[in-house]
């Protein structure tokens, strides 16, 4: 990296940076973009699903021109026991409508983002990870990459979970185990035969599958399973300070989770192409970092800008409309020639008016109902014997569905199941 000037840093070329790099190139601002990986989508991860509607407003045609896996058009949740499952589908062909998700490949994905931004005049500097930030007056002026140091008006912080360089300046506190989560993933090869006839996979056409309950066998977390063109996404995420206490490692979960009668078959005779791990941020609106300091501004996961609903997980599209909309506070900011927090603070204003905090806010409640442990170990099971005795014919007893369904009932407790029901209530 040589001794130069920049308007503007952006470090991390994920989604939120890219997606920043990406607005203030196209304004005509000098930007340069510093990603630690060889490449952008080497050193990032996700489950598999994007969506759409954030990178729409961005690049309109993405749609015809971003290298995208498969449309979702079926959803599926299931609840699993050790030798069952309970699953709820939802399939429709017109599923998101003109705002569809998508299931991607970082490695593709990331690099397609950084190669338009990179077209409108960003320049990448990538296998370079930043170490500190350069700090005068109280102003962020720059970055500290080794020997080199690089100087800028303003600097974005883009990159990801656990963000050093956001504690480094005190915007963020130390990460809290009980406030992210591991998630570890495989990407497994299929042939086009196995793709139709284990998912129904024709044309472009995908599923998005989330499971809770056996896998993770009680500790807080979960599965899931995204069909891409030719190959399976198939994961855990566990919250960090539990699989602490877990007698079960996370490695184990996965295995125990690709074991299941449920997931076997559908991955039998696969060929493993990627193996990957990451952190996610889990602990919600409450909490977020700082967004906004004098010359910074903190966008995507080193913002923790995630939402765990249990039915569908989202970063990806928060980390874009956040890293754009970080973009046009520089700009707002350019315009004053002031880069203090004060004249930045547009970025959390234009968030609050914007889905991202928005949803943050709305539910800032789904952690706490995420660490409700019966979700993972009671309900499963007490699904599992609501089916076994609904479905059962023996010739034995004659009793109403009431009767046959009561005793799993019971079993979890009805003013327990009273009081989760409120908590689901209120969280969602
Ligand atoms: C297991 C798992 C499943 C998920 N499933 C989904 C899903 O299905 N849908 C969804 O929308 N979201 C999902 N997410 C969340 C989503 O992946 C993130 O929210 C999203 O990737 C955030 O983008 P980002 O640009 O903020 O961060 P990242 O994509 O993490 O990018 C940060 C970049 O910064 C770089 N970097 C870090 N430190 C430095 C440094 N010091 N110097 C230089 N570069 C640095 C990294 O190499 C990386 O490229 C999932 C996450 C995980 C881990």
């Amino acid at each position: 990296m040589s001794e130069d000037r920049f308007d503007v840093i952006v470090v991390g070329g994920g989604l939120a940076g890219s997606a920043a790099a990406y607005t203030l190139a196209k304004a005509g601002v000098e930007v340069a973009v510093i990603e630690r990986g060889p490449s952008c989508g080497s050193k990032n991860m996700t489950g598999g699903r994007l969506y759409g509607h954030s990178l729409k407003k961005l690049i309109p045609d993405f749609e015809q021109r971003a290298p995208l896996e498969r449309r979702i058009t079926k959803e599926r949740v299931s609840l699993m026991s050790a030798g069952g499952s309970t699953t709820v589908e939802f399939d429709s062909n017109t599923l998101g409508g003109d705002k569809a998700s998508y299931t991607v490949v970082r490695g593709k994905f990331d690099q397609w983002l950084a190669s338009e931004a990179e077209a409108l005049g960003a320049t990448y500097v990538c296998g370079i990870r930043v170490d500190d930030l350069i700090v005068r007056n109280g102003k962020v002026r720059g970055i500290i990459a080794g020997e080199d140091k690089l100087e800028a008006d303003v600097v974005i912080l883009a990159d990801g979970v656990n963000s050093l360089l956001a504690q480094k300046i005190g915007l963020a506190g130390p990460t809290d185990s009980n406030k992210v989560a591991v998630g570890l993933k495989e990407v497994i090869k299929l042939s086009e035969q196995q793709m139709k006839d284990r998912f129904g996979a024709v044309d472009d056409n995908g599923t998005a599958w989330l499971f809770a309950g056996d896998p993770t066998l009680g500790s807080i977390g979960g599965g899931f399973l995204y069909t891409n063109k030719d190959s399976v996404s198939l994961g855990i995420v566990a919250t960090v300070g539990d699989v602490e206490y877990s007698e079960t490692s996370v490695v184990e979960m996965l295995n125990r989770f690709k074991e299941h009668r449920l997931i076997a078959p559908l991955i039998e005779g696969g060929e493993l192409l990627e193996y990957s791990a990451h952190l996610v941020p889990e602990g919600g609106y409450d909490a977020m970092p700082e967004l906004v300091g004098d010359g910074v501004l903190v966008a995507g996961d080193a913002a923790g800008m995630v939402l765990n609903l249990g039915y569908m997980v989202r970063g990806m599209d928060l980390a874009i409309e956040a890293g754009h909309q970080a973009a046009n506070a520089v700009l707002y900011a350019r315009r004053r020639g002031d880069y203090s927090r004060k004249t930045l603070s547009s970025y959390k204003t234009a968030l609050e008016n914007s889905f991202v905090l928005e949803d943050m806010k709305l539910y800032r409640k789904a952690p706490e109902f995420m660490e409700n442990r019966r979700v993972f170990t009671r309900f499963p099971i007490m699904l599992e014997e609501i089916m076994r005795a609904m479905f059962t014919v023996d010739g034995e007893s004659s009793e109403s569905l009431v009767k046959k369904i009561l005793p799993a009932v019971s079993d979890a407790g009805i003013t327990a199941l009273a009081k989760d029901a409120v908590q689901i209530i209120s969280a969602l």
